[in-house]
């Protein structure tokens, strides 16, 4: 396993949409190690293959909560959706700001996992938020594309201190 450098908002490959993965293969299994191992490295709940440069739709996800487990999403798709949620959001590729984005509360989603075997998935909440996210970066898409504003530094601390309250 390798830490990968995560691209920065400004880099072209985070604008491209992905392809999907075809080959199951200890390649695919070594990217989606390393971009475990680079998300847990910088403290983000999740990663997509675009933000190392690697234009293939696969995602990884953990939401570093008590019972969270890391979630590997290959060719992942929403099925459904519900509800609508605003909450603060941040991303490892923007790393000086943070915005207000409406997400929906939640998704249905079905992928494959990294030996190609369909599943579908059931998210709320967080963990809905992120999956949205992180399909939205396989399609070129960024947070910042749909936030309705920046949120403010007293925002971000009141949000981070909640968050430390349900830990
Ligand atoms: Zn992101």
């Amino acid at each position: 396993m390798a830490l990968r450098k995560i691209l920065l908002n400004g880099d072209s490959a985070l604008r491209k949409p992905a392809r999907p993965v075809e080959k199951f293969n200890r390649r695919l299994h070594l990217l989606l190690d390393d971009l475990a191992q680079t998300m847990y490295d910088a403290n983000g709940c999740g990663l997509a293959a675009p933000q190392v440069g690697i234009l293939q739709r696969a995602v990884v996800i953990d939401l570093d909560e008590e019972d969270s487990e890391l979630i590997e999403l290959v060719n992942p798709e929403i099925i459904t959706s519900e509800g609508e949620d605003e909450a603060i959001e941040g991303c490892l590729s923007i790393p000086d700001i943070r915005g207000h984005v409406t997400r929906p509360k939640q998704v249905r989603v079905r992928a494959q996992d990294r030996f190609g075997v369909f599943f579908e998935l059931e998210t709320e909440g967080l963990l809905a938020r992120c999956v949205c996210h992180e399909i939205d970066h396989l399609e070129g898409c960024l947070y910042i594309d749909i936030m309705s504003r920046q949120a403010t530094e007293e925002e971000i601390a009141a949000a981070a201190e909640s968050d430390k309250e349900k830990k």
